[in-house]
């Protein structure tokens, strides 16, 4: 018996990285899963569906393509998101309103499309991803810290919006991982070999967080095991929130 027998579950940026470990671990886990994003996903037990969550149309369509196709919607984890980096100088207007609108309205977007199903769920759940940005004050990721503090923000307001409807609303704080995303950023470094272990030399544990670690945390918020806990952001960081 899986914790998410029967259970439906979108999982936003699944494609990928971080996104693409929990959705593999719901489906483990019994859950009939889709995944939403520009991307197709390659794990064919997930229903994927091309889905941009800065694009309102989308995702209501894409919403409503889901609960079509597996008849509910019980667990939404908000998960894509894009970096940003560089001081408040150095990012314009223009890509504060772009990062704010994948990063934090976009979590928005989904959650408002899903709510008139989650209503009908007996097992509801909202996970966000947000990041050690949310509360450390990474420098050189300004615009990128904000969009996660907001994150941060909306998952307490929305917990406390919709307990009383059996909704709940966790996000994860993970630190620094081991996904394409930071791949793509070390192989811009001159010497990304060198730049791998100064990275891992700065994180307490002294490795990268693993996806599948931010997985299980995501899981053990989006199950019935968690029924209690809501409007909370669990650390995956290796003791980096705690440390500092
Ligand atoms: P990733 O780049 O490997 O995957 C991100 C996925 O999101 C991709 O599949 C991409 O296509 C999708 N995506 C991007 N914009 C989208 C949009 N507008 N609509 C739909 N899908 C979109 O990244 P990752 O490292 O797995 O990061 C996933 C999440 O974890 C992000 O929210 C990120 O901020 C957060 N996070 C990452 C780290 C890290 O160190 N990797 C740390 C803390 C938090």
């Amino acid at each position: 018996m899986g914790d998410f027998d029967g259970l439906v579950a979108v999982v936003t940026g699944g494609a990928s990285g971080i996104g693409a470990a929990i959705a593999a671990r719901l489906a483990d886990d019994g859950a009939r899963v889709a995944v939403l994003d520009l991307a197709a996903s390659t794990d064919t037990r997930h229903l994927s569906v091309r889905a941009d969550v800065s694009d309102d149309a989308s995702v209501r369509e894409a919403i409503e393509r889901v609960v079509d196709e597996f008849g509910r919607l019980d667990v939404v984890v908000n998960n894509a998101g894009i970096g940003a980096q560089g001081t408040v100088a150095d990012n314009d207007d223009a890509e504060w309103t772009r990062v704010f609108d994948i990063n934090v309205i976009g979590m928005a977007r989904v959650s408002r499309a899903a709510l008139p199903h989650l209503r009908e769920s007996p097992a509801a759940a909202i996970v966000n991803t947000a990041s050690i940005a949310a509360t450390a004050g990474l420098p050189q990721r300004a615009l990128y810290s904000a969009s996660k503090g907001a994150v941060l923000a909306l998952t307490q307001a929305m917990a406390a919006d919709h307990i009383r409807e059996g909704i709940r609303v966790n996000c994860v704080n993970p630190g620094t991982a081991d996904t394409p995303w930071v791949g793509r950023l070390l192989d811009s470094a001159s010497d990304p070999e060198a730049e791998r272990a100064a990275l891992e030399a700065r994180q307490p544990h002294g490795r990268l967080v693993s996806a599948d670690e931010v997985a299980d945390a995501v899981a053990y918020l989006a199950s019935p095991r968690a029924g209690s806990t809501t409007g909370v952001a669990l650390a995956v960081d290796g003791g980096m929130q705690a440390l500092r």
